[in-house]
């Protein structure tokens, strides 16, 4: 018997539905990518994506060292997000002409910056606990300093790209007061406030773009 022509037609429909809906959403996975929006980049905009650029790289060389020392998998993974956080903001610079070097592992040309690596090479060195202090000392930082500069700046490039540093920043944060936490340990806020830690710290992981 012949099935009417209805029961033919609306798995087809379906099927036609379907590919339109999945192919209209599998865009919106692709890697963060910034579209130029051709705002120009004030001076204080460019000074904040090299510095940025240089302390993601303490993260990235100061993971790189840790992990080295202690093979712990938080290590492992974070270096890679700091590499690939380094990757946005240098994408940026060559996207505005913004002549910039990045130094040898180890090397800042901020003065600053060098003196909390060689630190953290010091103490890192001292016990699993000590490093992953180092982990949510960096992380604490990072999230300060970029929401100093996003609050002075007006460039939507720039407030696209430190923003979702700073999410992948507290999704690394909880990492590592996590580890501290399990270890049986505390860690007290010294760039944050209080009120600021507790709100990133009792908050789900993140999605970030
Ligand atoms: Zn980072
Ligand atoms: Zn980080």
């Amino acid at each position: 018997m012949k099935k009417p022509v209805v029961f033919r037609v609306i798995p087809i429909l379906i099927l036609v539905f379907s590919v339109v809906i999945f192919s209209s959403c599998s865009d919106d996975n692709d890697d963060f990518n910034v579209d130029p929006t051709n705002q120009t980049l004030l001076e204080d905009d460019k000074a904040a994506l090299l510095f940025m650029l240089e302390e993601e790289k303490l993260a990235r060389d100061t993971y790189t060292y840790l992990n080295d020392l202690w093979s712990i998998n938080q290590f492992a993974n974070i270096k890679n997000s700091e590499q690939a956080h380094m990757n946005l903001v240098e994408n940026l610079l060559i996207q505005n002409n913004i002549e910039y070097a990045i130094q040898p592992i180890g090397e800042f040309e901020n003065q600053n910056l060098q003196n909390l690596y060689d630190q953290f090479e010091i103490d890192g060195a001292f016990s699993v606990a000590s490093a992953l202090e180092i982990g949510a000392t960096i992380e604490d930082l990072d999230i300060k300093d970029l929401q100093e500069y996003l609050d002075a700046s007006e460039n939507e490039d720039l407030i696209a790209v430190f923003e979702n540093l700073q999410c992948g920043s507290r999704n690394h944060l909880r990492s590592f007061i996590n580890g501290i936490e399990n270890s049986g340990n505390t860690y007290a806020p010294q760039f944050l406030s209080q009120e600021e830690f507790d709100l990133i710290i009792t908050g789900d992981q993140e999605q970030c773009n």
